[in-house]
């Protein structure tokens, strides 16, 4: 028997001797240097990105504890995971996965339910199990980030044979990114999409293993645990297998606790540039994203770009007070214009990048080149015409080739003790409806004196529009009105039949309510499935709005 824990927040009716009894059983299995149980408000440390916490949302906009942790375990392996899972079901106590459990500006690693019980999937399955040159990809635990990723594929020799792709920040989890359905910058920027096969512990503890996994590899020696099998050798070849698809299920839900899989790498395509487009004036956006489409739809443009409004850049490179002695006001346009000359930048600036041998490169190039030239004042860069010592297409020069930077953190300082939520939601590659969504949400960053700082990210068909609403976490008026703009901003969008792809823990409840066809058959159908699967809601309970029968929706929801 272990000590009798007393942690700040108990799980919702779970007594602490249920709780306790939970502890000792999941002690036994992983031992206690693999537990923390959050007891002192000294532990509750926001940190940084470079050094994260598990207990809370370290950019709280609500109350620092509001989302609070009751203990933080790291399994070792799936037997493990089976062993906390099953003392779970007895206890009653939820479990809230993560990977690594950075996910900023959407939670970190904290829960939706205060007391639920965090399991860092990361800190001791890490290993990269394979890297297969042939097929292109590789077989991936919980804990390897891009970055390590990156680094194996650089020390074994193998960038000039396989890119991965990586998001802003490299510090993130693979396999965390791809459920969340995070996005990148190279040809293979939709994550999700090119994922193979994934291994996870079910609810009832039983190990699936989707797509082609679902079929044994006859190599499999007799009696060996099924989480110790070979896969199937097309595993990570295709992602569909047979019958049903229920891949997506397992995305930004509360379904299973991935412990394993597969992801396609890109073959080095034999040759690369990046270019940054300057566009001068707020208003070309239109213009802009009208010559995007035809040229994205017919891959033309092959990766995943961006548009970014000049005070993204411009808080990549400066704090606000190295551009006004005001910080505690939204900057005017002739401040963004000003800002915009001496960063000799445009008000919008399209980050793009070409691939394969020179001469496609440069075929493809001069179809852009004459397409954007459209736009009045746009001037076209390469990396080495940008010799100012902090550039962000140098940075973006590395991501879109898959090289992981941390350099994009640095818009999380626009403001002191600097901290930060996005709102993401979708438009259409449509000038006249991009430029709708931009001034409404502009609008509203305004009204509550905040800056509009935000990029549109460039799928096949649609873009994710990120805004990333930057605030000052020891500012509490501030936080007030940070949060009264993203309820704001779900609803304006929701009224144009704009909805957000991802987002925060505190307004899950609000965007799934907006998915709302049908008298919500959506929510209602996901809830059906949950009951039937994690009957005692363990995993994850109201992730993505997504509630089990234990726990009453409308006492819960946000
Ligand atoms: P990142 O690696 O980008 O920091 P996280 O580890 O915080 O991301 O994961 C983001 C979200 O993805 C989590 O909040 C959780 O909902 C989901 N998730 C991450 N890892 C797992 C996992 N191993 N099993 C189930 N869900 C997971």
């Amino acid at each position: 028997m272990v000590q009798s824990y007393a942690p700040l927040v108990l799980p919702p009716n779970v007594t602490r001797e249920a709780f306790n009894k939970f502890l000792s059983a999941c002690q036994d299995a992983v031992g206690s240097e693999n537990i923390d149980v959050i007891t002192s408000t000294a532990q509750i440390d926001d940190g940084d990105y470079m050094k994260p916490n598990y207990t809370h949302d370290p950019h709280h906009v609500l109350k620092q504890d509001f989302f609070l942790a009751s203990a933080v375990i790291a399994p070792r392996n799936v037997a493990d995971v089976q062993v906390i899972v099953k003392a779970a079901n007895e206890t009653h106590v939820p479990l809230w996965p993560i990977s690594i459990g950075r996910n900023s500006g959407y939670g970190g690693a904290a829960p939706r339910v205060s007391g639920s019980v965090v399991l860092n999937m990361g800190k001791n399955m890490n290993k990269i199990l394979e890297v297969n040159v042939e097929g292109a990809y590789c077989l991936v635990e919980p804990g390897v980030t891009f970055h390590d990723l990156h680094k194996y594929l650089v020390e074994h020799n193998l960038r000039d044979k396989l890119w991965l792709d990586v998001p802003d920040l490299g510090g993130g989890s693979i396999l965390g990114n791809t459920l969340e359905r995070g996005v990148g910058y190279t040809p293979y920027g939709d994550h999700f999409m090119m994922h193979s096969g994934i291994e996870l512990v079910l609810p009832s503890g039983e190990l699936i293993r989707t797509g082609m996994g679902a079929m044994p590899n006859p190599k499999s020696k007799e009696g060996t645990r099924p989480e110790d099998q070979p896969w199937n050798e097309s595993a990570q070849l295709f992602n569909y297998g047979f019958g049903p698809y229920i891949d997506g299920i397992f995305t930004q839900s509360n379904l299973g606790i991935a412990t394993k899989m597969g992801m396609w790498l890109m073959p080095n395509p034999g040759g690369y540039q990046s270019y940054l487009i300057t566009i001068p004036r707020e208003e070309d956006l239109k213009q802009a994203v009208d010559i995007i489409r035809p040229l994205r739809l017919g891959m033309i443009l092959q990766n995943v770009p961006t548009i970014r409004h000049i005070l993204l850049d411009a808080a990549v490179l400066n704090h606000k007070s190295h551009y006004t002695s005001d910080i505690n006001r939204p900057l005017n346009d002739e401040e963004l214009d000003k800002i915009a000359k001496d960063l000799n930048l445009g008000r919008w600036n399209f980050y793009g990048a070409l691939y394969g041998p020179e001469p496609i490169r440069n075929a493809m190039f001069e179809v852009v080149k004459q397409s954007f030239s459209a736009i009045p004042g746009a001037k076209f860069y390469f990396p080495e015409d940008r010799k100012e010592e902090n550039s962000i297409l140098h940075t973006r020069h590395k991501t879109m080739q898959g090289i992981p930077t941390y350099d994009e953190l640095r818009w999380v300082s626009w403001l002191p003790n600097g901290s930060h939520l996005f709102f993401s939601p979708i438009a259409p590659v449509n000038g006249a409806e991009a430029t709708k969504q931009f001034s409404i949400t502009k609008k509203r960053c305004l009204e509550a004196d905040l800056d509009f700082l935000g990029t549109f990210t460039i799928g096949m068909r649609e873009m994710h529009h990120i805004v990333c609403i930057v605030f000052d976490r020891k500012n509490e008026e501030q936080k007030k009105k940070v949060h009264w703009l993203i309820k704001t901003l779900i609803d304006d969008c929701a009224k144009e039949g704009w909805g957000e792809y991802r987002t925060h823990l505190a307004v899950m409840d609000q965007i799934m309510d907006t998915y709302s066809f049908n008298n919500n058959v959506f929510r209602r159908f996901n809830e059906t499935i949950k009951d039937a699967v994690d009957p005692n809601g363990i995993i994850a309970p109201g992730k993505s709005g997504v509630w089990p029968k234990r726990f009453d929706r409308e006492q819960w929801k946000l």
